[in-house]
């Protein structure tokens, strides 16, 4: 089958990166734990005075590339493409594009090796992209309804409201995407 999936917070580790630059630069202001997490876009869990701070951080240069793994995200995405599924990396960025599209190309190759590159895929628009499942933290993929794929929520503290979706773990991913009907 043909596996989708995203990278920030699927398989790079958006959210620690950003609370950590977040309390080295504010130490002075409120920083949410990952663990505290209630809301997918980040703006939305700040003081509303704040907004200009919080895209400041994730637009930076080097903040995409250096991105944490999160555990167990490398293993399965070979292990998937070993067992013999079609694995793209299914990705929207940032409308304000400048270091986050170089980046996330040089991610990939750091992290699963330059015969990955061709596996990326980047969209603003995933639900005209084809496949079986995607593997997405998001709450809501814009088009959902309409698209071929059947969305397994990646499990983050962010998204625990979503009702029905199944979820998934790294460490679970057989058992959850080999089991589809
Ligand atoms: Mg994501």
């Amino acid at each position: 089958m043909r596996i989708l999936v995203d990278m920030d917070g699927t398989i790079a580790d958006w959210e620690t990166k950003f609370y950590d630059t977040w309390r080295a630069l504010h130490p002075d202001k409120v920083a949410v734990p990952v663990s505290e997490r209630t809301t997918f876009r980040i703006v939305e869990q700040y003081p509303p005075e704040y907004r200009h701070h919080v895209r400041a951080v994730y637009t930076s240069p080097g903040f995409f590339r250096t991105l944490e793994p999160i555990p167990g995200a490398l293993d399965a995405m070979r292990e998937m493409r070993e067992a013999g599924h079609d694995v793209r990396i299914c990705t929207s960025p940032l409308s304000d594009y400048r270091n986050c599209v170089l980046e996330k190309y040089e991610w990939v190759e750091e992290y699963l090796g330059p015969d990955w590159i061709g596996a990326l895929i980047l969209t603003r628009d995933k639900s005209v992209v084809r496949g079986d499942v995607l593997v997405d933290d998001r709450p809501d993929v814009a088009g959902e309804a309409s698209a071929e794929w059947e969305h397994v929520l990646y499990d983050q503290p962010y998204n625990q409201a979503v009702p029905r979706k199944r979820r998934l773990i790294w460490a679970a991913w057989r058992s959850v995407l080999e089991s589809r009907r």
